[in-house]
C-alpha cells in the first residue's frame, strides 16, 4: 500500500506513526511519504526557545482529559518530559476591570443562582434574566441551533457576551452565533434534556477546583514534533520538506499527485492533514466539498512579551484574563504564563502572552509587529502596569487557522466523507477542520483513520 500525506502537521505526523506503529507484521508493506510545503514539519506547533525562555507560537498545551495526547507522548517515550500546568484565578476583561469567571461554572455557564448574584459581570436585569433558565421550558428537539442561539434561549444575551463568548473564544474565535452546538458543547444538550434547566444539569460537573487540566512538555511542544519525525525516520517513513501538493488527478487504480518542483508520483492511499480550504483548492471538480454557509477561518496573532519579573505587576493573583465579546478592544486575551508553566520563563523573569484576532477584527493580525505590542500594552494598561519595555517580543501570526464549525457541521462531515468513498475512494480527510480543533483531536483522527485503513487492508496483527 502507497500512502501520500499531505501536510506534516500534528494531524499528518499522527496518522503517519499510527499506520508504521499499529501495522506490526506488515510495516514493509507500507509505503508512506509525507508531503510538508514548510522547511519545518509540526505545522502550527512550533516552540522558541530563547534566553532560558519556552515560547510556544502555537498551541501551549493540551486538555488532558483527551487521551489521545497523552497516549502519544507516552507512545514516543516522552512521558518525563510532561509536566502541568499551574493552576489559579483567571478572569473575564468586561469594562476596563477583571471580574473573576463565577466559581463552579462550567464553560461559563453558572450553576448556581448565587454565582449569578454575586458576579459582576451582568447587570440586574441580566442576572434576573440568567435565572430564567431555572423555570423556562426545555428546547423542543433540536438537530442542531448555534451555540448563541442556545444559551441566549436559556440565559439571556448578557451572559452570552460576557460569559460564554469569550470562554469559547480561544478554542474557536468565532462568531458564537454561527457556531454548531452539536459539534462543540454536545455534553450542554444532554445537560439541558435531563433536566430542563442548565444550570440544575450541570451541577457537580464543573471540574474540580485547583486541579491541572492542561499538560506540556518542558522543552516545548516542539519536541513532540521532533520525537515523532525522528521516530518516523526510523520506521521508514519518507519525510519530504519544502515541497508543495499542488495538484491531484484521480487514475483507475489510484490518484497522481503533482508537487510544486515539477515532480509528479502515484499512490493508492491519500490522507489530506492539511485545513478544509485547501482541500478544496486542490480539488476544484469535487462541488460537494463546499460548503456557502461556513465563515472563513478565523485569523489570530500571538504576542509574547519577556520581561524582569519586578517590572510587570498584575493587578490580581492568577494566571490571565479572556476579554468580554464588547469590549471595544483588539486584544481577546492574555495568559501570564510565567504563572502558568513553571518552564517557560527563567527565575526572576516574567511572559506574558496576548492574543489578538476575532470574528469581525481579525485584520488587525497584519498591524506591524511594534504596532501589535503596543496596542496590546495600552489595552492592559488598566489591569497589569508595566514599567519597563520588553526584553523582547515575538509576534506569530495565524492567518486562517481557527476553523469555524458551523450549525450542521456534523450532517455536512457525514455527507462529504460518504460522497468521497463513492467518488474518490482512497481519499480521506483529517485535522482540525473536521472533528475537534484540539491537539488530542487531531491525533486521536490520525490514529482512528491509521486503524480504519490497516483493518481494510487486512493488515492487523
Ligand atoms: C494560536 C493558536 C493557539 C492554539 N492553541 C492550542 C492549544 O493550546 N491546545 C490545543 O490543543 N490546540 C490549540 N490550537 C489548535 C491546534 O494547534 C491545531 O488545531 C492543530 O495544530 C492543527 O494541526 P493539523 O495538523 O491539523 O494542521 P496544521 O498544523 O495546520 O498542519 C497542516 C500542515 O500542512 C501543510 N500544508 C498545507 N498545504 C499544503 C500543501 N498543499 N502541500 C504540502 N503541505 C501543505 C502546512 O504547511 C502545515 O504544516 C491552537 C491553534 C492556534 C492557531
Amino acid at each position: 500500500m502507497k500512502v501520500a500525506i499531505i501536510g506534516g502537521g500534528i494531524s499528518g505526523l499522527s496518522a503517519a506513526f499510527y499506520l508504521k506503529k499499529l501495522s506490526q507484521d506488515h510495516r514493509d508493506d507500507i509505503d508512506i511519504t509525507i508531503f510538508e510545503k514548510d522547511a519545518a514539519f509540526g505545522g502550527k506547533i512550533q516552540t522558541v526557545r530563547r534566553d532560558g525562555f519556552v515560547i510556544e507560537r502555537g498551541p501551549d498545551s493540551f486538555l488532558k482529559r483527551k487521551p489521545a495526547a497523552m497516549n502519544l507522548v507516552e507512545d514516543l517515550g516522552l512521558s518525563k518530559e510532561l509536566i502541568e500546568n499551574k493552576t489559579g484565578q483567571s478572569y473575564i476583561l468586561k469594562g476596563g476591570d477583571l471580574h473573576l469567571i463565577p466559581p463552579g461554572s462550567v464553560m461559563g455557564v453558572p450553576t448556581s443562582i448565587h454565582a449569578i448574584m454575586e458576579t459582576g459581570l451582568l447587570s440586574e436585569e441580566g442576572k434576573a434574566r440568567a435565572l430564567n433558565d431555572l423555570i423556562i421550558p426545555k428546547l423542543e428537539p433540536f438537530e442542531d441551533i448555534s451555540v448563541g442561539a442556545f444559551f441566549a434561549k436559556r440565559f439571556g444575551e448578557e451572559l452570552v457576551d460576557h460569559l460564554i463568548s469569550p470562554l469559547l473564544s480561544g478554542i474557536y474565535a468565532g462568531d458564537i452565533y454561527k457556531l454548531s452546538l452539536a459539534t462543540t458543547l454536545p455534553q450542554f444538550v444532554h445537560a439541558e434534556s435531563e433536566q430542563g434547566s442548565l444550570m440544575l444539569g450541570l451541577q457537580g460537573k464543573a471540574p474540580r477546583k485547583r486541579t491541572s487540566q492542561f499538560a506540556t512538555l518542558q522543552s516545548g511542544l516542539a519536541t513532540l514534533v521532533e520525537e515523532l519525525v525522528n521516530a518516523l525516520r526510523e520506521l521508514g517513513v519518507t519525510l519530504r520538506s519544502e515541497i508543495r501538493v499542488e495538484k491531484i488527478f484521480k487514475l483507475d487504480n489510484g490518484y497522481e499527485l503533482g508537487f510544486s518542483n515539477g515532480e509528479s508520483a502515484v499512490f493508492d492511499q491519500i490522507i489530506f492533514a492539511i485545513p478544509h480550504h485547501l482541500v478544496e483548492a486542490l480539488l476544484p471538480e469535487a462541488d460537494f466539498l463546499r460548503r456557502p454557509d461556513a465563515a472563513p477561518n478565523t485569523s489570530v496573532a500571538t504576542i509574547a512579551m519577556a520581561f524582569d519579573e519586578k517590572d510587570v505587576k498584575l493587578d490580581r493573583e492568577g494566571t490571565g484574563f479572556v476579554s468580554s465579546r464588547l469590549e471595544p478592544k483588539a486584544l481577546t486575551a492574555c495568559t501570564w504564563t510565567h504563572m502558568k508553566w513553571d518552564h517557560a520563563a527563567p527565575e526572576g523573569k516574567a511572559l506574558l502572552r496576548t492574543y489578538v484576532g476575532k470574528a469581525g477584527n481579525d485584520q488587525v493580525i497584519y498591524e506591524s509587529d511594534e504596532t501589535l505590542v503596543n496596542q496590546t500594552l495600552q489595552e492592559m494598561s488598566d489591569v497589569v502596569s508595566i514599567s519597563a519595555d520588553p526584553d523582547f517580543a515575538i509576534v506569530s501570526r495565524w492567518p486562517e487557522a481557527m476553523p469555524q464549525y458551523p450549525v450542521g457541521h456534523q450532517a455536512w462531515l457525514n455527507n462529504i466523507k460518504q460522497k468521497l468513498a463513492k467518488e474518490y475512494p482512497h481519499l480521506h480527510l483529517i485535522g482540525a477542520s473536521y472533528d475537534g480543533v484540539g491537539l488530542p483531536d487531531c491525533i486521536r483522527q490520525g490514529k482512528q483513520l491509521a486503524q480504519d485503513l490497516l483493518g481494510e487492508a487486512g493488515f492487523h496483527a
